[in-house]
């Protein structure tokens, strides 16, 4: 029997999964009821469908998929941490999903108290004088702090269009540099996989707008000379912009805004276990120094003479909206309910155990794959599948073996300094159990690459769908299953 696997094949003409009230009106009566234009002429295209049926498919293609509530989502740099239910209980709650987003302030103070004790807290975590929960994503909380960047430039009358970024950075960042009319000046990481301050001082000129920097570095390393390259760059008159991506690493052991960083997103969705993945919703908080205060997007949430809290338009210097209303909504709660589940120790221990995690695991698989860093990691690492592919088998190979194994694949072919790169950040909710098995996954497959190529390279074999055409999958999108 071949398998249905869209609801459409599913479908029973005349089967139904809902029941209507009971009404004394005819058919006619309700009909009447609505105007002609808004009167359907055929009925819709939906399934019909038993309400079981409706359930079962639904959790039957949770599980085709994978997921961090399925199984291991190692996937570098994007922080696939278990997202506490509780949050989701809080963002859910009817006292926040009720309040309309245009209603007065004055009837919307707990909603707003909320973002106050959120931009509070991000505030302290991160030692920035001002935030903005506006922007949606780490890729807009970059574009939001360039416009900032620029914007204090403007002011002062400096005619400054570049940034200095390292070969180690996120394509975000110079896709956010060319998004506000800016071009990227390139150095190179040394040897250690870090940034040296010569190379930023041979670069440093009066055209140079400032620079962006991630801090652990995508190679998961803790860039040793930031301070240094901070005055360095803030005596040519330019401006650091932390990429704060990687915050999980950092929490309550070293703050930002405190070291020299002007500007720094955050990625709620990543650092506080708000749901993310396939396009969903997500929150790039942005904070700044309290001299760069003024140019946050507006509005600008501020407390008046009675502690009332009120969303300010008026503000000259403002780089205008980002958003429509205010942000991700929900995704503040999630991330206030979190903050506030773990307190200020617990985010210590969550950055602690989170580092701790990434090198147990550097260390078990050290052995079996290339570790052309191989200095302590800090929430991450990076391996290189080297000398596997100088026996046939590729990373992209290594990737799709591991879905056998029920495991998500690391992030491949990324930083792009390291070959054949899996970036591997198994966060701090994993268990030492399941990264001994992981481990042991990876050993398995390194064997096979030396006994048995082609088992990897053909691989998956038991996903529910093979090797896809990926580009024209990404080309050519089709959601669509009525033509
Ligand atoms: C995820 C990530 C970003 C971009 O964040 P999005 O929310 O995906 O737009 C930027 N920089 C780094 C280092 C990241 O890991």
């Amino acid at each position: 029997m071949k398998e249905q696997v869209l609801i459409y094949e599913k479908s029973v003409a005349g089967r139904k999964g809902y029941s209507l009230p009971d009404t004394d009106r005819s058919d006619k009566e309700i009909l009447a009821a609505i105007p002609e234009k808004f009167r359907r002429t055929e009925d819709a295209a939906l399934p019909e469908i038993a309400e079981p049926e409706v359930m079962r498919h639904f959790v039957a293609l949770s599980s085709k998929n994978h997921h961090i509530e399925k199984g291991f989502y190692p996937l570098g740099s994007c922080t696939m941490k278990y997202n506490p239910k509780l949050n989701d209980a809080a963002a859910n709650s009817p006292e926040f999903q009720s309040r309309h987003p245009l209603a007065p302030c004055s009837v919307s103070q707990g909603n707003l108290e909320l973002m106050w004790s959120l931009s509070e807290c991000l505030k302290e975590i991160s030692g920035f004088r001002g935030m903005s929960l506006q922007p949606v994503a780490g890729a807009q909380g970059e574009f939001c702090g360039l416009l900032i960047m620029r914007a204090c430039h403007l002011k002062n009358g400096q005619m400054r269009h570049k940034i200095i970024i390292p070969d180690s950075a996120h394509g975000t960042n110079p896709a956010s540099v060319t998004s506000v009319g800016y071009s990227t000046v390139h150095i190179n990481s040394n040897e250690d996989g870090t940034i040296s301050p010569e190379a930023v001082a041979e670069v440093m000129a009066d055209d140079v707008a400032g620079m962006m920097m991630t801090n652990p570095n995508t190679l998961g390393l803790f860039e040793p000379h930031i301070a240094e390259i901070a005055r360095i760059v803030h005596d040519g008159g330019g401006l650091m912009y932390m990429d704060g991506a990687n915050l999980n690493a950092n929490m309550g052991i070293f703050q930002p805004g405190d070291i020299g960083f002007d500007i720094m997103h955050f990625n709620l969705h990543k650092t506080f276990s708000t749901p993310h993945g396939g396009g969903g919703p997500g929150a790039g908080a942005v904070g700044v120094t309290a001299e760069l205060e003024k140019f946050l997007p507006f509005p600008v949430l501020e407390q008046d003479a009675d502690n009332k809290l009120f969303f300010n338009y008026d503000r000259p210097d403002s780089i205008g909206r980002l958003h429509t209303y205010f942000g991700n909504f929900a995704n503040m709660v999630r991330a206030y309910a979190y903050i506030k589940t773990l307190g200020g120790k617990g985010l210590l221990r969550v950055s602690e155990n989170a580092v701790l995690n990434a090198n147990y695991l550097k260390e078990l698989v050290r052995e079996d794959y290339d570790l052309p860093h191989g200095q302590s990691c800090m929430h991450e690492f990076v391996i290189s599948g080297n000398r596997q592919k100088k026996l046939g088998v590729k990373t992209s190979d290594i990737s799709k073996r591991l879905l056998d194994f029920g495991v998500h694949a690391p992030t491949n072919y990324f930083p792009l300094i390291v070959p054949e790169a899996m970036m591997i950040e198994p966060t701090e909710t994993e268990t030492r159990e399941t990264l001994d098995a992981f481990a042991e996954i990876m050993k398995k497959i390194a064997r096979e690459a030396e006994t048995d190529p082609e088992n990897v390279t053909s691989a998956p074999h038991s996903t529910p769908v093979r090797r896809l055409d990926e580009i024209h999958a990404a080309r050519t999108l089709d959601v669509n299953y009525i033509e």
